[in-house]
């Protein structure tokens, strides 16, 4: 198995291997194609076995092969909602790292920090939000983040947003999205409350487990 064989686009083979990353792993192998064919994603793994790159590249891919709408300012096509600071910053710069070579434009949002420069960061515009449930709760009723273009909804680590008290915020987030949109999902384990979400937010998921 080789990105190649993937079908993922020059660019980002190419920052691929300016990474180094020479062979995906298995929940690559097995997540890229689902995602790439736009199914919904049911991931069952934990942090350090590639997730990361699991949902990240297929977006990149969608999303570099796209025009962007009315080729004016950029709208949020791909929302990725994770636990913790540190999870966004680390995701952020992973995808940085895979969309070198393409004219997308990340953005991190997260709480405990100020949030004016975050206003400016959105009026700007970006194609790929990551973000922490709290801080954009805020951010989307005070108007400066708009959902609507979502096409690809990502959860990381349910199971942790749970534990953490964040399930609330995330299902607020949810009812701000289309209705039509791809959902990757992804938990390292399947609390009853997970379940049930994972029951409301799915359609006929892939289910990959590591
Ligand atoms: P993650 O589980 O997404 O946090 O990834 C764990 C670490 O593995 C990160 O440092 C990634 O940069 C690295 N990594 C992910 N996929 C690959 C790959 N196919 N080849 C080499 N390194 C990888």
């Amino acid at each position: 198995m080789t990105f190649e064989s993937l079908q993922l686009n020059s660019a980002i083979l190419k920052a691929l291997r300016k990474e180094n990353y020479e062979t995906p792993t298995p929940i690559q192998a097995q997540s890229i194609p689902a995602a790439l064919a736009g199914r919904d994603l049911l991931g069952c793994a934990q942090t350090g076995t590639g997730k990361t790159a699991a949902f990240s590249l297929p977006i990149i891919h969608r999303l570099s092969a796209q025009a962007r709408k009315g080729g004016g300012k950029r709208v949020i096509r791909a929302l990725i909602l994770t636990p913790t600071r540190e999870l966004a910053i680390q995701i952020m710069d992973n995808i940085k790292a895979y969309s070198q070579f393409t004219d997308l434009r990340s953005l991190v949002i997260v709480g405990g920090v100020p949030q004016r420069p975050q206003e400016r960061d959105l009026a700007y515009g970006c194609d790929i939000l990551i973000a922490t449930p709290g801080r954009l709760i805020d951010l989307i009723n005070q108007k400066h983040v708009d959902l609507k273009d979502v096409e690809t909804f990502v959860l990381d680590e349910a199971d942790r947003m749970l534990d953490m008290g964040f399930i609330h915020d995330v299902k607020r987030v949810i009812a701000k999205l289309p209705a039509k949109r791809q959902t990757l999902f992804f938990s390292a384990t399947m609390p009853p409350e997970i379940a049930q979400l994972v029951k409301t937010l799915l359609t006929d998921p892939v289910k990959v487990e590591i």
